[in-house]
């Protein structure tokens, strides 16, 4: 039997639970598979997941639970993996999900494999996986009983099986010290967005060293709203305050997977291709025909960006009429 560690807000599964279900059942070969989801909303999240292959889900309930707290989820997946011995147990490569998996595997004395992007064979099981950033991809045989691991953001799709029922939904609550509760989540703060979210956006229009300033951002700002799409950057410009952080792409930031990337004015720097090789398309606009960007860009426009923008920008509202 495999087990997922499902996220979910609001009632809702995170699109990145669904991928790493997708691999867990590649992985599960037709054991069953099961899924834990922490704190309110679970139930609600957790009868989405028949659909996903999910046999039966336990879902941690406690008061305490209300708040994210990495240690007492971690606790919560170490009951359960006393309780019913999954093969592996897998999480989404999400801050969360690769943090619990770190605890768990501390606490268990157990090798964990983050960010695979593709599993199979064995035993061992050999998993690949994202190293340095995304920048290298490793082939790894992994022991343990259970295995741990995680998926890769943006690198599995997630899948509907067909004729499947819903979960069987048990609740439980884990036996919490107060050593568990010591870091938690303590209060959540909004983010400024245009929108359209970035990591889910199908255009994203983003701008690096090369847009010059805060207020260059206008103009990509303007491409965007006529694209439907989400403005990112490079971390010059988060670092330089001319956009907030959570704006970045890149291994430090937001990782995208668009249908079109606009790199505006970005060299491409390894640290931000691992945010954004997940485009089907790159399109590049840089004044340097050498930028590095180049090697990963399906197209590109060599000039100055604040000459090639404004005159997209012209022709979009020029197509699209008064
Ligand atoms: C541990 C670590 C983590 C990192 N994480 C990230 C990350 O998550 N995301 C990230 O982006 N970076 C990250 N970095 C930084 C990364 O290494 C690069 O420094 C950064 O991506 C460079 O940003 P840039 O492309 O905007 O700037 P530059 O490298 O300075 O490139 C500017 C580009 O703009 C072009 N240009 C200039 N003027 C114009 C113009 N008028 N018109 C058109 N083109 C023009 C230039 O030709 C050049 O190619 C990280 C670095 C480290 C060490």
């Amino acid at each position: 039997m495999v087990l997922t560690l499902v996220e979910h807000q609001d009632g809702q599964v995170d699109e990145l639970s669904l991928q790493a279900l997708a691999l867990a059942r590649g992985l599960a070969a037709g054991e069953p598979l099961q899924a834990l989801l922490v704190g309110p909303g679970g139930r609600e999240a957790a009868a989405q997941l028949g659909a996903h292959g999910v046999a039966s889900a336990q879902v941690a309930e406690d008061e305490r639970l209300a708040a994210y707290a990495p240690a007492a989820w971690a606790q919560g997946v170490i009951e359960l993996v006393d309780r019913l011995e999954p093969s592996a147990v897998v999480a989404a490569g999400t801050n969360r999900g690769n943090e619990v998996l770190a605890h768990v595997a501390a606490r268990k004395e157990l090798p964990f494999a983050a960010n695979c992007t593709e599993v199979g064979g064995g035993p061992p099981l050999t998993v690949t996986r994202g190293r340095w950033g995304g920048s290298l991809l490793e082939e790894a045989r992994v022991h343990g009983a259970p295995i741990l691991l995680s998926v890769a953001p943006h690198m599995v799709a997630a899948a509907a099986v067909d004729g499947a029922g819903a979960p069987e939904i048990e609740t439980f609550t884990p036996t919490l010290s107060e050593a568990d509760l010591m870091v938690q989540v303590a209060e959540h703060v909004g983010t400024v967005t245009t929108g359209v979210s970035l990591a889910e956006a199908k255009v994203v229009v983003s701008g690096g060293r090369g847009v010059g300033s805060a207020e260059g951002f206008g103009m990509l700002e303007e491409l965007a709203e006529l694209l439907g799409a989400a403005v990112g950057c490079s971390r010059v410009v988060t670092s330089a305050g001319w956009r907030p952080h959570t704006d970045q792409v890149g291994q430090t930031g937001t990782k995208v997977s668009p249908d079109l990337y606009i790199a505006c004015g970005i060299s491409g720097a390894t640290q931000h291709i691992a945010g954004c090789k997940g485009a089907k398309k790159i399109l590049a606009i840089n004044s340097d025909a050498e930028a590095p960007i180049l090697a990963s860009a399906d197209y590109a426009v060599i000039g100055d960006l604040t000459e090639i923008i404004p005159a997209v920008t012209a022709e979009l509202r020029k197509a699209r009429g008064p």
